[in-house]
């Protein structure tokens, strides 16, 4: 029993591993404390003397926590992580040691680069990399076993000075969104902010399953997510697993992934059941863009790390499971001043919150011109199996504005804007309960891109993947379409400027209108609409990176300073390789799982079951046992057949002799060998008895805790 009184505990235990405000506060001296405030805040480099006493600090606030090492914390472009440990020891002339920390070792580190994915950026012989702090993400410790490091979140970059990560074009988007965005607002005659920053809130689905599974699933294991299994009986049609009461296990295990969180400083807030059965959600308070990314990044670790202590795997895989519904990751995003101002919060009169509609219409401007890139940027393999194949949400961006905004909306594209409609109260019928005060818009699931109230939520992420690259492109194009309002916000004119923005937004309704869609997105009915309206509907992962490329995209990327043409490119030749090797991958797995678990399974239940039909002849005609024999005999040539059309799939993917060609093959060709070869086994799966069949069965994995 856990009686233990929470209200002093939980407070203490927040960010007890961040060298955070209050810690450098205590540790610092004052000028110290303050020139590093200062170099934060203006994104300065930090001096050499003043590093040295900030690394010194760290160093004593980490030993004293158990850290014998430190390491450089980045996101190159795998998507995942990279630290390399080193321990403060440094030897003395007698041969004892002492524990050391400079601030050159902070600020800066040389790990050899060559195994990361560059992109052409850098021959392999060409290794060296430099990894650099971003003192605008907080150092913590992190323990992992036994061992306890410092961690600096950094920057990665060749030797040339190319980005070869994900937190460096973040911060630059997040530079160019600021830069825009102050324009703008000086333009509307605000003066106080100086300082504008995206906000992100990412809340995280995954599955889990009993570790003891796991052994079974080669697929898990190398893949993420099932390449075979028949469905169980039962899926979600129930409903009845969304906001369940939780089980103990996993209750359990949440409650130990929020202390660990807590500890990280990672404000975990909400949990709970999600749609499929062993599907669950954890969200945290949104907190400023960059920051949310690393500690979403926290997040998907320590779920990973907690479940198996508890006898969990976690699986973080867009599609685990066939069947059911797949896993995402809602980007929930909007902008903020230093002096408090969500620039999205309509108030209550948004009709007449100019400045809201100017940066509402700037979003509204960007998702339509740039709606390829934001597909582009939620565009690899395991995402392919949830946009577009009939769950949340369609591959076709279309934005929700709800009722009241999307009148609103209307009413300027009309030429003239008096009214905002206002909110009603719910009546339950219920006489001891008072009325309730109702949103001004209803929920919309299925839409890509929402407006939540003060905030938009993205909705297309994958469960797995960085959000550096869906916020990167939101915070750009975004930035895009400030720069224009404010070129004319600052260009010389008689009228007035409440004029001259009431014809921006309205020019500006006229032209977006179509990107406004509040129905439901999985029909077959808004496929067609949006044809209509000349929404682009990238299907796959391939069509989507293929729009990267467009000489509109390479440029605002250029102009805002993201990317250099050099990196843009590199990204792109990444992202169209992994997807190649994503499915090279799942694809070599099948072909083992079936030589070497399915195959043998089969045939020797033939076997045995040509035994029992020759014993039972003796007793009259055996037709059940006939027909199942036949069932497997047939079932067992069918792998093969489909083993042979998969292998002679993938070959010609590896004789493709360039990256997008490749993809190609492997979309067209080997996922649906792929997916041949898997309706084989698990038609043969339905029919063999239960200790015949070698992998543990959708069944166990989804529905047994
Ligand atoms: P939902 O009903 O969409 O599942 P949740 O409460 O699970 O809502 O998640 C909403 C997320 O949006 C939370 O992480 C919340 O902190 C975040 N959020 C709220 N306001 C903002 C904002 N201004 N900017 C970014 N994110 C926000
Ligand atoms: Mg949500």
């Amino acid at each position: 029993m856990n009686d233990q009184d929470q209200s002093k505990l939980v407070p203490a235990m927040f960010g007890a591993y961040v060298f955070n405000d209050a810690v450098m506060r205590e540790r610092l001296s004052r000028n110290v404390y303050k020139a590093l405030q200062a170099t934060i805040r203006e994104g300065k480099p930090l001096d050499a003397s003043l590093a040295d006493i900030l690394a010194s600090a760290m160093k004593d606030w980490a030993t004293e926590r158990g850290a014998t090492h430190y390491c450089h914390w980045f996101q190159p472009m795998t998507g995942v992580t990279a630290e390399k440990h080193d321990s403060f020891i440094s030897p003395t002339p007698d041969g004892a040691v002492i524990m050391e920390f400079s601030g050159r070792e902070l600020s800066q580190g040389e790990p050899d680069a060559s195994s990361f994915p560059s992109g052409g950026l850098r021959a392999t012989f060409e290794a060296r990399g430099y990894t650099a702090w971003d003192s605008t993400s907080p150092v913590f410790i992190k323990k992992d076993g036994e061992n306890t490091t410092l961690f600096i979140p950094s920057f990665f970059c060749s030797y040339h000075g190319h980005a070869l990560d994900k937190k460096t074009p973040l911060l630059r988007s997040m530079d160019a969104l600021n830069t825009q965005a102050l324009r703008v607002l000086r333009g509307l005659g605000h003066t106080a902010t100086r300082k504008v920053m995206a906000t992100l809130g990412a809340e995280q689905e995954y599955f889990l399953i009993d570790r003891c599974f796991m052994d079974g699933r080669t697929d898990l294991l190398f893949t993420g997510r099932t390449l075979f299994g028949a469905p169980a009986p039962k899926g979600q049609e129930m409903e009845d697993h969304y906001f369940g009461s939780l089980h103990e296990r996993v209750a359990s295990f949440m409650n130990e992934v929020n202390q660990q969180l807590w500890l990280l400083g990672v404000t975990a807030k909400t949990q709970h059941n999600e749609v499929a059965p062993g599907q669950y959600e954890i969200a945290p308070i949104f907190e400023v863009l960059n920051v949310g990314v690393d500690h979403n990044q926290l997040v998907m670790e320590t779920l990973q790390k907690v479940a198996r202590r508890h006898d969990f795997v976690c699986l973080l895989h867009e599609k685990p499971f066939a069947g059911v519904n797949g896993s995402g990751k809602h980007n929930n995003w909007s902008i903020a001043t230093d002096d408090g101002i969500n620039l999205l919060a309509p108030g209550d009169t948004p009709h007449d919150n100019l400045q809201f509609l100017v940066f509402l219409f700037a979003v509204v401007r960007a998702v339509d011109r740039y709606a390829d890139l934001l597909r582009a940027a939620v565009a690899h393999a395991g995402n392919d199996h949830r946009l577009g194949a009939n769950e949340a949400p369609p591959a076709i961006v279309s934005v929700f504005l709800g009722e009241q905004l999307t009148d609103i909306f209307e009413q300027i594209q009309r030429g003239g804007v008096k009214s905002s409609k206002g909110k009603a109260t719910l009546q339950l019928g219920v006489s001891t309960l008072p009325p309730l005060p109702k949103d001004s818009t209803d929920r919309n699931r299925t839409s890509p891109f929402a407006f939540t109230g003060n905030k938009f939520e993205f909705r297309m992420p994958g469960s797995a993947q960085s959000l550096s690259g869906p916020n990167f492109v939101l915070n750009t194009i975004v930035a895009e379409s400030l720069r224009e309002i404010a070129d004319e916000l600052e260009a010389p004119s008689a009228e007035v400027l409440t004029r001259r923005i009431e014809k921006l937004l309205h020019a500006y309704a006229r032209e977006h209108h179509r990107v406004i869609f509040n129905g439901d997105g999985y029909t077959a009915a808004w496929k067609k609409e949006a044809a209509r309206r000349g929404l682009p509907n990238l299907a796959s992962t391939v069509e989507a990176l293929a729009q990267m490329m467009a000489p509109k995209n390479v440029e605002l990327f250029v102009r805002h300073g993201v990317f250099s043409e050099a990196e843009y490119h590199a990204r792109y030749e990444i992202l169209v390789e992994n997807y190649a090797k994503t499915i090279m991958i799942e694809a070599k797995t099948a072909v083992y799982m079936v030589h070497r678990q399915i195959l043998p399974a089969v045939v020797a239940a033939a076997g045995e079951q040509a035994r029992t039909v020759s014993a039972l002849q003796a007793f009259g005609t055996p037709t059940a046992a006939s027909e199942l024999l036949t069932a497997l005999l047939d079932g067992s040539n069918a792998l093969g057949a489909g083993l042979e059309q998969l292998e002679a799939a993938m070959a010609r993917a590896r004789a493709a002799e360039e990256a997008v060609a490749r993809a190609k093959v492997c979309q067209e060709d080997v996922l649906p060998a792929m997916l041949r070869l898997r309706q084989t086994a698990d038609a043969l799966e339905a029919r063999l008895g239960s200790s015949q069949w070698p992998l543990p069965t959708y069944a166990e994995m989804l529905f047994q805790r």
